[in-house]
């Protein structure tokens, strides 16, 4: 069986274009525009691409793109004094503190520095608290978009087996809660997982978030399964760069129903979500009606 190919990039721009008609009627109805401010501290390349990324994505959904660059070694107290200042800005609704911080910074204290409505990226405690207990919660972006292709899928997830690889508090495990609140049987799989090719074979919907490129072989795939694959690895194949997911795409896509490719599935998803968080961000701060399919 050749499985269907779940194409986030085309998604991912539906939901860009559902988050700039949110946003066109908040400024027209409400006059309200809302607004995300990214923080970059240091020179990480990676990073600097995907906060560029951010910002130009952000304005081109209508929204307001604050940028804020602070030098590497920039010390904590004055971070610190940043993320308040944006959290007493009105026009401010969405914070993002672009990780991984330099190490000198702790990046627990700073991420739960920021407002938890405005926290965007849902890491703050009191989100993960409020994801874990089933109540209305910022969700972290890249599981909240892999749902939201699963639901686009299969409509309801209801008594479906899942299988979660990894354990991550950014991926893994907010996977988890969101796939048990729709009435998945979870289980979330790691490193010390006894058996592994054994627990990934029982799952009707395997999510694999490692960072190991195609460890997932075609033949742990249960027939018909939907393979959502998390893992963004580079590698050098036949002398050219290029980009695997954490599954054995060729051999999975015989046995699956449906899986995401690498590039083209979750990622692109990521950045489409942090807008859809942003617009709720800003319906919650301003008392308004959530924009309906981009929430959990
Ligand atoms: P992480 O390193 O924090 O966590 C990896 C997890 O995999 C750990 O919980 C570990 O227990 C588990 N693991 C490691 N080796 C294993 C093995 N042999 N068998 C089973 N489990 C194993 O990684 P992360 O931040 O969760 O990211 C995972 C992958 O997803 C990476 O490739 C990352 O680049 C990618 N990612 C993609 C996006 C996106 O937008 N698409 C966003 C975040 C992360």
């Amino acid at each position: 069986m050749a499985a269907n190919i779940i194409d986030g990039k085309a998604f991912a721009a539906t939901v860009r274009e559902k988050v700039a008609g949110h946003v066109a009627r908040l400024k027209e109805e409400h006059g309200i525009t809302p607004g995300l401010a990214v923080v970059l501290v240091g020179e990480d390349p990676a990073s600097e691409v995907y906060v560029r990324s951010k910002g130009k994505q952000t304005v081109e959904a209508g929204m307001n793109s604050f940028e804020h660059k602070m030098d590497a070694d920039t010390s904590e107290e004055d971070l610190l004094a940043v993320v308040e200042k944006l959290n007493n800005d009105p026009s401010v609704h969405g914070i993002l503190v672009q990780l991984p911080l330099p190490g000198h910074l702790n990046e627990d204290l700073i991420i739960n520095s920021i407002a938890p409505e405005k926290d965007v990226d849902g890491f703050h405690i009191s989100n993960v608290g409020l994801l874990g207990t089933g109540q209305k919660s910022m969700v972290p972006c890249t599981p909240l978009g892999c749902l939201m292709m699963l639901r686009d899928y299969h409509g309801s997830l209801s008594g479906m087996d899942a299988v979660v690889i990894g354990r991550s508090n950014i991926v893994g495990k907010p996977m988890a809660q969101l796939l048990l609140g729709d009435s998945c049987t979870v289980t979330i799989a790691h490193s010390r997982t006894k058996d592994l090719p054994d627990v990934v074979r029982r799952a009707d919907i395997v999510v694999a978030a490692v960072g190991r490129p195609e460890m997932v072989p075609g033949d742990w795939i249960k027939e018909g399964a939907t393979v959502i694959d998390v893992g963004i690895n580079r590698i050098e194949r036949d002398g050219k760069n290029k980009l695997v997911g954490d599954v054995d795409f060729a051999s999975a896509a015989e046995r699956a129903g449906a899986i995401t490719p690498v590039p083209g599935g979750v990622g692109p998803m990521t950045i489409a979500c942090l807008l859809a968080n942003t617009v709720t961000a800003c319906c919650r701060a301003n008392g308004l009606a959530e924009p309906e399919g981009l929430t959990a």
